[in-house]
């Protein structure tokens, strides 16, 4: 365990993905007044450098979100992917894309005085460095940063004081078992508190656990009365290629991942269907590329 560290794909396609869901996700719920609770069961550092020693490492962000920022020249973007390209920007001065946004730091920068933020984050090195940069917000009792398992830690806040509430659930998969807690988190939270907004990150490889998450979390939603939406992006071939080199053929990093919401704001639907054909555009890797958007219930 832990030896995931999210320095190393900070800004790659499935933050793209991810972090944009969670954006457009949360403009709409902070249209209305009442408080809104933000649980993140899985934080991370909170802020990378994408120049750092990490991310440098694979540099995985030059096929996300370099490609979306200058000197890279994209068309004009759609709403939601103009929004998220925003937000990593206000968070760099001058032409270059240094620093990257964890999703605490997303959330924490459209919150209103109102609403609260719950972090959770296991890692020892990285809740130290969330807790760091937390700090540095000077947010007080706004924001909590909690160094437990966020699956357990989630149930407290469960139904939140003013029953609005998004949970963003965004394991790295290392353990097998991850896939399992999340339904268990997922169906549990949905008997705590069924109007939550759920959105759950999961990637897209050839492992049946992987597979099955998204019809098990569909299930869920649908027996709930729920509605729900998913979203996936694709952005190459998840076979290992032929050798070039003598080598033999090398896994590719992550082809493919997803999002799945329950409970989704009602405007998501029409803003992916403009801004997930684009990301799959522009961060197409091989000719695999492609996107999916379907949602039901409700
Ligand atoms: N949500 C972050 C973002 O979007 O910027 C990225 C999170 S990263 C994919 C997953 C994080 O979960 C890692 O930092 C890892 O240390 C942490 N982690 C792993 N198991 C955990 C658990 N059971 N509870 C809380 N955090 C955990």
């Amino acid at each position: 365990m832990f030896s995931y560290r999210h320095a190393f794909h900070a800004g790659n396609h499935a933050d793209v993905l991810k972090h944009t869901v969670l954006i457009a996700t949360l403009q709409h719920l902070l249209q209305k007044d009442a408080a809104l609770t933000v649980l993140d069961t899985h934080a991370g550092a909170g802020l990378y450098r994408l120049d750092g020693d990490y991310a440098s490492t694979s540099a995985e962000s030059a096929d996300g979100i370099q490609r979306l920022v200058p000197p890279a020249t994209p068309p004009a973007l759609a709403p939601a992917l103009q929004a998220y390209v925003d937000m990593v920007r206000a968070f760099n001065q001058g032409d270059a894309t240094r620093v990257y946004p964890g999703s605490p730091f997303i959330i924490h920068r459209l919150l209103r005085e109102q609403d609260k933020l719950k972090l959770f984050e296991l890692h020892p090195t990285d809740a130290r460095s969330l807790a760091g940069n937390v700090a540095q917000l000077d947010a007080g009792r706004q924001v909590a940063v909690l160094q437990e398992d966020g699956f357990e830690g989630v149930k407290k806040f469960l139904p939140p004081p003013a029953r609005r509430a998004l949970l963003l659930c965004d394991p790295s998969y290392e353990l097998k078992s991850d896939y399992g807690r999340v339904q268990d988190m997922v169906q549990d939270a949905l008997k705590r508190f069924a109007t939550g907004v759920y959105a759950v990150w999961y990637p897209i490889i050839p492992r049946p656990e992987a597979h099955d998450l998204p019809r098990r979390l569909k299930t869920l939603a649908v027996k709930a009365g729920k509605p729900w939406l998913h979203a996936t992006l694709t952005v190459k071939s998840s076979k290992v290629g032929p050798s070039t080199d003598g080598e033999p053929g090398k896994r590719p990093g992550l082809p493919a991942s997803g999002m799945f919401l329950i409970n989704p704001p009602f405007t998501l639907q029409a803003a992916l269907r403009e801004a997930l054909p684009q990301m799959a555009e522009l961060l197409a890797q091989d000719r695999h590329a492609a996107h999916a958007l379907e949602s039901g219930g409700g």
